[in-house]
């Protein structure tokens, strides 16, 4: 089958491999969209770091079911969405459903080979059922569940105000599944073509320009009480550190980004808020379900945010493109026949 390795920091190539054949407990997917977002970006870059080559890049995988192995349910000719953060199902983490954070997680395109490939095999229990959607518009769903797993995280209610700080494509995940739970909704970030984009599509209830003093317009906005709900998506150590500043009293604030820094608060700031501190990593099965769930309802919308489509065919070419910063890439999608 085709594969496209990425052998060395910026250099994909084209290579023939085995068709792979499920295992007991196992799928096989015929690949047929696979989104593009910064992981394989840094990958290609050389910036990720603890990235091993060769590898084949590649987590954000939509397809069909091509064959089973034994042990398996689901019917042949299935759409399918692969959730691309395998776990180990035996660890402390698994063993609580969080399998999200399993302490042996692997993910594909990052720790095993990912799906540039035609065929790619995977646990049945990493597979949701997507009938019903187009797939090029499941390439989003990856950046849906990590959001709507910042939501449950923070358990938001239609009593909410929720403050989005990043207008990325996680942030604009995050931002509608809080609108799905029925909570208010105010968008910051510092670039105002975001914040237009934001008001253009989603009914938010306010815009805040990051680059201006954010406690004043949320103090307006909110009528003094600030938002109960802070989610971090910038991956912005400033913005994260903002957070203990800017929430209501009794709120709580969700680290969604990562970074490789140290966060540090005043405690007293803190402590007087009663304030909630949660971190949200990937997301979980459930994550998954409910974001094909709202997709196929319409209360979700994934049309946004794809910017830029190739044939896999040219995916080397158009990779070289998209990774340059003035690209205007938001999400590029790869189709396969
Ligand atoms: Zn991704
Ligand atoms: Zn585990």
């Amino acid at each position: 089958m085709n594969t496209i390795v990425c052998t060395k920091p910026g250099l994909l190539e084209h290579t023939l491999k085995d068709k792979p054949s499920p295992l007991e407990g196992e799928v096989l997917v015929k690949i047929k969209a696979i989104g593009v977002c910064g992981t394989d970006i840094h990958a290609y870059g050389g910036n990720q770091p603890y990235f091993q080559y060769p590898r084949v890049l590649g987590h954000e995988l939509s397809g069909v079911i091509e064959s089973t192995g034994k042990g398996t349910s689901i019917e042949v000719g299935s759409p399918v969405y692969i959730i691309p953060y395998l776990h180990c199902g035996k660890c402390i983490a698994c063993r609580n459903g969080k399998t999200n954070c399993c302490t042996d997680i692997e993910v594909l395109g990052v720790h095993r080979d990912g799906g540039m490939c035609e065929y790619l095999s995977v646990p049945e229990s990493a597979v949701v059922c997507t009938e019903g959607l187009e797939f090029n518009d499941m390439a989003v769903i990856e950046c849906l569940a990590i959001g709507a797993h910042s939501v449950s995280r923070a358990k938001i209610t239609s009593e909410d105000t929720v403050l989005i700080l990043g207008a990325g494509p996680i942030g604009m995940g995050a931002l509608q599944f809080a609108q799905v739970e029925g909570a208010k909704v105010i968008v910051s970030d510092v670039r105002q073509d975001k914040l237009d984009f934001c008001k253009a599509h989603y009914n938010v209830f306010g815009t805040v320009n990051a680059a201006e003093d954010v406690n004043a317009q949320l103090a307006i906005l909110t009528e003094g009480e600030f938002p109960t709900v802070i989610i971090d998506c910038t991956g912005n150590a400033k913005a994260m550190e903002s957070s203990f500043y800017n929430l209501a009293h009794g709120g709580r604030i969700v680290f969604v980004s990562v970074i490789k820094a140290d966060i540090t608060f005043s405690d007293p700031e803190f402590h007087k808020r009663e304030t909630t501190l949660l971190g949200s990593r990937n997301a979980t099965l459930d994550d998954f379900q409910h974001v094909v769930k709202c997709l196929r309802d319409g209360t979700v919308k994934c049309d946004s945010f794809v910017t830029h489509t190739a044939k896999f065919e040219n995916l080397i070419n158009s990779f070289k493109e998209w990774v340059k910063p003035d690209s205007g890439v938001i999400k590029a999608v790869i189709e396969m026949d």
